[in-house]
């Protein structure tokens, strides 16, 4: 294990190390976060994986690869759609990024399909991936049968009880559900044992992570693999606009769409750049998952990131009626740019989300995912205190995973998750 860095020490260095692309350093930190937390019989299968995922990202032929997977098989560059009757209900310019309407809906797929590329490519014989509500697991199910690798998807067992659909699906794209009946069942204990996993054949197996969380590379492949969003949007808006947005919102649970889309407007100091997190039921202990604006330094994961955890260092219990938001820890890269300055990080409400979920759906014609639906109600508060302004939402996946959850909602004022 390498050395743990103070709690509460300032940020060692600064967005021109990360703009000049000096971050991650060479301990894999992004300032004073990141890192490698792992038993040292992972580090050899870290560094390889580094080394290999360096090597692929670089090569030409690679590139083309994945660009060919991106296009034709994801139905890459996904819509910048001008979001006409929410912009007169707000008085806002507002532009949503579609990633609902990638292959298996939602934006998991680009890291998916970018790391079973990479698998491929260093000889792996099987993969393993983790999953919370199942989305991740779908989005490996599929790019590994995409590329003819076997692939065995770790899922609490109380996550596939209430995600059954998403069970199927994995099964139907022939990945192996092993359901994780150890800790507490869900996504935290899938993640445990999917490294449990990897310790045991770390030569031969290659953990595809599902969101710019863990040990380094992951952070930075995992960021790699999603800044298409960004790109494809900041090329489209400035096509389509001639201007560069006020604002930039997406949602953040572990932090991979929210950074894919914000990294190529880093360096636009005129874009405000917002990170929403679930704020839940509430702001009590349990009641959220708003790790960046509300954890503390510590441990989770492989990784020294802002974490909710109480003054003993355990980590919290979550809440959030969108499980792909409901995580007690974020990327570092988040924390980072928390520590800086560079976006700011607030959180929405189950009940805001819902609101903004239904809002959306009846006036656009498109149903967002719950996650989602989080940066559609930041968008929403930033229109209201900047009328006028233009507002690029990252409209991270669709919502037809969620139906059972509103249903639910509707009937008894809460969600099944609530259960777990
Ligand atoms: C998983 C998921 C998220 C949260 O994951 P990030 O890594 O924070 O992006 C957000 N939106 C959707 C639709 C998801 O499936």
């Amino acid at each position: 294990m390498t050395e743990i860095p103070e709690g509460g020490r300032a940020a060692a260095g600064t967005l021109e190390d990360l703009l000049a692309g000096r971050m991650p350093d060479e301990r894999g930190r992004f300032g004073a976060y990141g890192g490698r937390f792992v038993p040292e019989t992972l580090m050899p299968a870290l560094e390889l994986l580094e080394r290999g995922a360096s090597e692929a990202l670089a090569d030409p032929a690679f590139q083309a690869e994945l660009g060919a997977q991106l296009a034709d098989w994801i139905g890459r560059p996904t819509p910048l759609t001008r979001a006409v009757r929410l912009s007169e209900r707000w008085d806002a310019d507002v532009w949503l990024k579609r990633e609902d309407l990638a292959h298996t809906g939602a934006h998991k797929i680009n890291n998916a399909i970018g790391q079973a590329l990479i698998a491929r490519r260093m000889g792996a014989r099987r993969v393993i991936a983790e999953t919370g509500a199942g989305q991740h697991g779908v989005a490996s199910a599929a790019a590994c049968a995409r590329l003819g690798l076997p692939c065995t998807v770790y899922m609490g067992e109380v996550d596939a009880a209430r995600q059954r659909p998403n069970v199927q699906r994995m099964e139907l794209l022939g990945a192996r559900v092993v359901e994780v009946g150890s800790g507490d069942r869900t996504l935290r204990a899938a993640i445990d044992e999917a490294l449990r996993d990897w310790v045991s054949d770390p030569e031969s197996t290659y953990y595809l992570l599902g969101s710019a969380v863990g040990p380094h590379p992951y952070p930075w492949l995992v960021r790699q693999l999603q800044t298409v969003i960004g790109r494809e949007a900041r090329a489209g808006l400035l096509l389509a606009s001639g201007d560069l947005p006020d604002a930039v919102v997406a949602c953040v649970g572990g932090g991979s769409n929210a950074i894919g889309i914000f990294h190529a407007f880093l360096g636009d100091p005129e874009v405000d750049l917002v990170g929403i997190e679930a704020g839940g039921s509430g702001a009590g202990p349990g009641e959220h998952a708003a790790t960046a604006s509300r954890g503390t330094p510590g441990v989770l994961h492989g990784s020294h990131s802002l974490l909710l955890q109480d003054r003993f260092g355990q980590v919290r219990d979550t809440h959030s009626v969108s499980a792909g938001l409901d995580y007690p820890g974020v990327g570092p890269e988040h924390s980072f740019l928390a520590a800086v300055g560079r976006v700011r990080y607030t959180s929405v409400g189950d009940d805001e989300a819902v609101e903004a979920l239904e809002e959306c759906a009846a006036a656009e014609g498109i149903i967002p995912a719950l996650e989602s639906a989080h940066a559609l109600a930041g968008g929403r508060r930033l229109a209201r205190a900047t009328p006028g302004s233009t507002i690029l939402v990252g409209l991270s996946g669709r919502g037809d995973k969620d139906l059972g959850i509103l249903d639910d909602l509707r009937r008894t004022g809460r969600t099944t998750s609530d259960a777990g």
